[in-house]
């Protein structure tokens, strides 16, 4: 024999109904089938409500009650000839009315008891029961309906009873052994007491309901029926990158189960598992997908198998000095939380026996505080221990597989994957036959850890990185044509899927967790909302999503101040703007140490020699245990480009138009010439290398006259040049006439820093450097001799903005 269940969905509508009917045609026609059935999907929290309501003496629940009864009559009204539904329909009328007249009877006394609402609920599989059953008649299955409260006994303890297997299996063994129809209906989830009053199984329970006929008859297979292609390695709703997994024991289905995988009902697998009666679980509404086999053991390399979570959980944790060495607290503990029927779902002690603690429903939690304080209340009182602590608003997570006991570092991928993502881990518990190891985190962290840890044991090589990028100027802009000419490339190459989850200007913000489509983002970022700084990076923590990154293309000192909240929220900071790490010292260091405690990178090495490696060079000699000695830079593009053109025959003035209108220097090039960016750079140098040094700090030999650095606009500014021409050729000359180059040069020795126009010699290595380029020298331990040198293209939104991509990549692929 064998046993089929088929759930909410997969009878929820009359083209669901049919769709059974055309599953049981491809089932052996010889063969016999009990037939297990939940209500239509989403009766049961119909029927629930409709209690509530009454129970709080609202009439509303009349309203639920004429939705429920149009639901079934529509089904019926679909599936059936209208000479066939006035049959149909009277059943059902019977039903509903003794379903109207008990919640009449609960509104009268405006309460609602666990006793009456387990009638309440049995009527939705009651219902549906019949209409599967007369279908399959209409179609011609030699086809009956058995009411299992007639079958199934169980204690009182409503909600959620427990079976008495003794009686049930006999009565159930002896039913079929009589029943001559081929397909026999029943209905899930109910079954009644002793007493012959009607009990339910737990919410899901239907799958129980099939599981323990199955186990009755000793069927040779329990078909799962409903509406995903299998147990997942994950919960599809949350993580839509999951998988079927075709081959599952029933151990790790269990533990998968219990720990969130609402797919199939926990104590499902243990009736069937005890008879080795193998379960499939199958889509109905694709059933040729191959689906999801439990039985003994699956055959795997892997040591994951899925992972799952459980919300609303509370922590209980009862703590002392008087806990140490005596016997017998944690089964007190234990038994009053049992005295009150609350589930313990997860344990945790420490060795030193200090502490224990517990996870379970945060519904229990207030019952669960009471019993156990009054169960310790002598120990309290002595101060031997504190009262029962109690932790709301957090969730478990889990890993599950058979296999992780003959392979190590699963726990450490695990713990490592959450603190990578700035989820803090409240308490770990590994079962000692390792097939479960569970995390209790908060709640807001769910969604992000379940789908860091799917990447990590299931999607690698592809890691996926969210990009929240404020700026889309010349530096933005081009940086977003990269990240879409390279996106093949990333994935392939790097395993990397770069998504652009948020752009900003300084008139609108867009966010999109699915990712912004980068053919048009213009045109989305202008139908976006209005800019707002605060707002835009309280919805980016809202988001939490897993492996962001936050970019910072601007030059604005309001973007540049809120980099702390995203690094203490786990987002690293990618940025050019080189505003923070120019500030104050202490908001540099904050940033930094903010980045190691968040395990989030910070990376700026755009902010000196756009995209040249000199920043990530300092780092390296630094890390590797190498000791700075001088820096000796050219580190203005503008400040190089307006020398090297400064050329007998030209006036200064020209020179620093041409760069200008070239787009070299910054709108207002006193920003450039007055040597203000290259202190900020040197002292991004000089802080880099260790020194705990601050902007005035810098000594700025500035070869611009006061009147020009005080004329009060840029056509002032001009004039003011061709004012002081003669003092510019007069240190050009002075130059030419040694042979040597005026070059604006950075330096930094024994913590002191400074900047100022320098004449160079033809041996220098700054003598030839040519355009806009930049120059670093670094003289080290290791480079004594001869220093270091970074050369190359040092401005400019191009490698500007590769150098962006680098520092993405760099913190993506931590
Ligand atoms: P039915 O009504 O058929 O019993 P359920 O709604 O009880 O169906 O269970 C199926 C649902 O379980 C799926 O639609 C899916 O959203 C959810 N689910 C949660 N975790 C998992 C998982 N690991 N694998 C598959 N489905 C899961
Ligand atoms: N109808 C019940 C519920 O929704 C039982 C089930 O569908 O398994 O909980
Ligand atoms: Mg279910």
């Amino acid at each position: 024999m064998q046993v089929l269940k088929f759930g909410g969905t997969s009878v929820g509508s009359a083209k669901a109904i049919e769709q059974v009917c055309h599953i049981l045609k491809q089932y052996k026609p010889a063969g016999r089938y009990a037939i297990i059935v939940s209500a239509l999907g989403g009766v049961t929290d119909k029927l629930i409500r409709c209690g509530q309501l009454a129970g709080q003496g609202q009439e509303d629940y009349k309203n639920v009650l004429l939705e429920i009864e149009t639901r079934h009559l529509d089904a019926i009204r679909e599936l059936f000839p209208i000479t066939a539904q006035s049959g149909q329909i009277s059943q059902l009328k019977k039903k509903l009315n003794a379903l109207e007249n008990l919640c009449d009877g609960i509104f009268q006394v405006g309460e609602l008891s666990p006793r009456s609402l387990d009638k309440i609920m049995s009527y939705g599989e009651l219902m549906s029961c019949v209409i599967v059953a007369e279908k399959l008649k209409q179609k011609g299955f030699s086809a009956a309906c058995k009411d299992s409260r007639e079958l199934i006994v169980t204690d009182n303890n409503f909600g959620h009873a427990t079976v008495n297997f003794i009686a049930t299996n006999h009565n159930i063994a002896q039913f079929f052994a009589q029943q001559p129809a081929d397909y026999v209906v029943l209905p899930g989830f109910v079954a009644a007491s002793n007493e012959g009053e009607t009990t339910t199984l737990g919410r899901g329970g239907s799958d129980y309901t099939a599981a323990i006929v199955a186990a009755a008859v000793h069927a040779s297979v329990l078909d799962i029926w409903t509406d995903v292609s299998g147990m997942m390695t994950a919960d599809p709703r949350i993580v839509s990158q999951a998988i079927p997994i075709s081959h599952i024991s029933y151990e790790e289905a269990m533990e998968l189960s219990h720990f969130g995988a609402k797919v199939i009902y926990p104590p499902t697998i243990q009736p069937v598992m005890d008879k080795r009666i193998p379960i499939w679980i199958k889509n109905t509404f694709a059933p040729e997908d191959h689906g999801t086999l439990i039985q003994d053991s699956a055959d795997r390399s892997f040591p994951v198998t899925g992972i799952s979570g459980i919300q609303h959980i509370a922590l209980l944790t009862l703590e002392g000095s008087g806990m140490v060495g005596i016997p017998g607290f944690s089964k007190r503990l234990f038994e009053s939380l049992l005295q009150e029927r609350i589930n313990v779902i997860l344990i945790t002690q420490s060795s030193s026996e200090h502490s224990i603690t517990v996870g379970i429903h945060e519904t229990d939690m207030l019952k669960a505080k009471t019993a156990v304080d009054s169960e310790f209340a002598q120990e309290i009182h002595d101060k031997r221990i504190e009262p029962l602590l109690v932790e709301k608003d957090l969730c478990i997570v889990a890993v599950v597989g058979d296999k992780m006991k003959n392979h190590h570092g699963t726990s450490g991928k695990l713990f490592g994957t959450l603190g990578r993502n700035g989820v803090n881990v409240r308490a770990i518990a590994q079962g000692s036959t390792e097939k479960n190891i569970s995390a209790v985190i908060n709640k807001a962290d769910l969604k992000k850890a379940l789908n860091v840890m799917h990447e990590t044991f299931f999607e690698t090589p592809l890691k996926q990185v969210n990009l929240f990028i404020a700026g889309v100027g010349n530096v933005g802009s081009k940086l977003l044509e990269q990240l879409q000419q390279q996106q093949n490339y990333l994935q392939n190459e790097l395993g990397l899927q770069i998504r652009v989850t948020g752009l900003a200007n300084s008139k609108y913000t867009l966010l999109s967790e699915s990712g912004i489509g980068l053919n048009n983002w213009r045109q989305q970022l202008e139908q976006g909302n209005e800019m707002n700084i605060p707002a835009f990076v309280a919805q980016i923590k809202a988001m939490n999503l897993r492996n962001s990154v936050f970019v910072d293309n601007t030059a604005s000192s309001e973007v540049a101040a809120v980099y702390h909240e995203f690094l203490q929220h786990g987002i690293s900071v990618v940025t050019c703007n080189k505003i923070a790490c120019s500030s104050d010292y202490s908001y540099y260091r904050q940033l930094k140490d903010l980045a190691r405690r968040f395990n989030a990178s910070f990376l700026f090495e755009t902010n000196v020699g756009a995209g040249l490696p000199v920043i990530n060079t300092l780092n390296d000699l630094i890390r590797s245990g190498d000791k700075v000695h001088s820096i000796e830079a050219v580190l203005s593009g503008s400040l190089n480009f307006v020398f090297n053109h400064f050329v007998n025959g030209t006036s200064f003035r020209e020179v620093v138009k041409a760069a200008q209108d070239e787009g070299y220097t910054e709108p207002d090039p006193r920003i450039d010439l007055s040597g203000k960016d290259v202190m900020r750079k040197i002292l991004i140098l000089a802080r880099e290398s260790g020194a705990a040094i601050e902007m005035d700090e810098i000594t700025n030999y500035s070869f611009l006259p006061d009147a020009c650095l005080d004329a009060a606009s840029v056509p002032d500014f001009y004039d003011q040049l061709d004012v002081h021409a003669q003092h510019f050729q007069e240190l050009r000359s002075a130059a030419a006439a040694d042979g040597k180059r005026l070059k604006f040069v950075a330096r930094y020795e024994d913590g002191k820093a400074s900047v100022g126009l320098q004449s160079v010699a033809p041996d220098h290595p700054f003598y030839k450097l040519e355009g806009k380029d930049n120059i670093v020298l670094y003289t080290t331990s290791r480079y004594q001799e001869q220093p270091l040198i970074v050369k190359g293209a040092g401005a400019g939104a191009d490698v500007t903005a590769s150098g962006i991509f680098a520092d993405i990549i760099r913190s993506a692929r931590l």
